[in-house]
């Protein structure tokens, strides 16, 4: 008999399966349909002897020091910080875009002029949504937001979400916003690392107790009828722990290229952006991100495309008014059985969550919900 059965072994559900077990002294069954743990987080070493992040490249970072503290506990750091260029006209500037950026993309009077008018109207240190920047209606910052965002934001945008930029909430632009500063860092949270050795490590320790049981390969269905259990907790998609009974929630899904080279690196730096050229949108080199040592390098080509059930992976939940409006008449069935069945996680929340975001939202529902506080 277990108290708990958690359908998914991402982060929502190893955070949540960790705090019942060495909290709560209850007992945990993990189903897990895919051939091992970590979700979209897992990472393997591939035959070259490569880390590898299997579902695209993973930087843990954060400004809340409990959530830092708290992986901390199963894991030491790669202290890393994620630097990202994009190509533009055929030249790699720094992203988020920033005033380094504009030295590299324009001739060096009318740059500084730009910095001038970007530090004088918004502040040394501001961060300007692009959406924002755009709110400018004449001179040059006008033409600097037009420039940015068709070249930064628009193909970039359209091929990610496969969509007119303009249909796609305004947040998702917001995540990377233009940053008044000399930081090139693609994060400035307070908290940036790589777990030592791997995420795949990381979820192993934080799962290894003997109130936990873990069933890979396994749809959760398949075992409702088979194993005595009192509550749920589901941290897959929504739509689909409800037979769709509203209809399908949009996802967007991608494809990974990987390529290994025979040379020490081949990016210069963890992630080169291709907003306007080519089929992909990225392309991220992982001992940049891992720091290992080796004289091969494998790099992983990011190529969007629509999500298609049963076929690919739902990544990413799309921020759009009509999915929101769907996910809450899932929400509302959610509320129904509140007392026997928790939903958590980026697919069961429908969220753009990052992964402290998962683990933040997982520790809560545990407080909150699991022990009432
Ligand atoms: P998941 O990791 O998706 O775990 C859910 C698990 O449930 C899956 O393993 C799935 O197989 C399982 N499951 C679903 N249905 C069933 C079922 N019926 N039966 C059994 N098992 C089931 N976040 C960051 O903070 N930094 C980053 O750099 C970053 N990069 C990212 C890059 C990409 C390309 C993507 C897609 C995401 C990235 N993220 C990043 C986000 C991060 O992956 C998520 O926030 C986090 O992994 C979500 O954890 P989760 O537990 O909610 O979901
Ligand atoms: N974005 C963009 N150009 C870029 C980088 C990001 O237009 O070079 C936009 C795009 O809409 C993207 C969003 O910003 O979907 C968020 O980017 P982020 O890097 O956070 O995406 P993720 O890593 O979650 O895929």
């Amino acid at each position: 008999m277990f108290d708990y059965l958690i359908t998914g072994a991402g982060f929502a559900g190893c955070v949540l399966a960790e705090r019942i077990a060495t909290q709560l002294d209850k007992r945990v069954l993990i189903v897990e349909k895919r051939n091992h743990i970590g979700g979209n987080a897992y990472d393997y070493y591939d035959e070259n002897g490569i880390l590898i992040h299997k579902y695209g490249p993973h930087i843990f970072h954060t400004n809340a020091r409990r959530l830092w503290d708290y992986i901390g506990n199963f894991t030491r750091w790669e202290m890393y910080q994620h630097n990202v260029a994009a190509s533009i006209e055929g030249k790699e500037i720094p992203l988020p875009f920033n005033l380094n950026s504009i030295s590299k993309l324009f001739p060096q009077r009318f740059a500084e002029k730009l910095e001038d008018l970007l530090i004088g109207q918004y502040g040394y240190g501001a961060k300007i949504p692009i959406l924002t920047l755009q709110n400018q209606t004449s001179g040059d910052l006008k033409f600097l937001a037009d420039f940015i965002y068709k070249n930064v934001f628009y193909g970039y945008t359209a091929k990610q979400w496969g969509v007119e930029p303009d249909q796609i909430d305004a947040s998702v632009t917001a995540r990377v916003p233009v940053f008044v500063s000399r930081d090139n860092r693609y994060f400035q949270d307070e908290w940036q690392g790589i777990p030592s050795g791997g995420y795949t490590r990381m979820f192993e320790r934080m799962i290894n107790h003997r109130n936990i049981q873990i069933l890979l390969n396994a749809d959760y269905r398949s075992v409702l009828e088979l194993i005595p259990f009192n509550k749920i907790i589901y941290t897959g998609p929504i739509d689909a722990y409800f037979d769709y009974m509203h209809g399908e929630l949009p996802y967007r899904s991608l494809r990974f290229e990987l390529e290994t080279a025979e040379a020490e690196y081949v990016l210069p730096c963890g992630t080169v952006n291709y907003p306007n050229d080519y089929a992909l949108t990225r392309r991220t080199e992982f001992k940049r991100l891992t720091g290992q040592k080796h004289a091969k390098t494998t790099i992983a080509a990011e190529y969007p495309e629509p999500y298609r059930r049963g076929e690919n992976e739902p990544y990413y939940p799309i921020p759009q008014p009509k999915n929101a409006e769907l996910y809450r008449k899932y929400e509302l069935e959610a509320e129904k059985i509140a007392g026997s069945t928790h939903f958590v996680g980026r697919l069961a929340n429908y969220r753009y969550y990052n992964m402290d975001q998962v683990i933040a939202k997982a520790l809560t529902v545990f407080e909150k919900d699991i022990c009432g506080k």
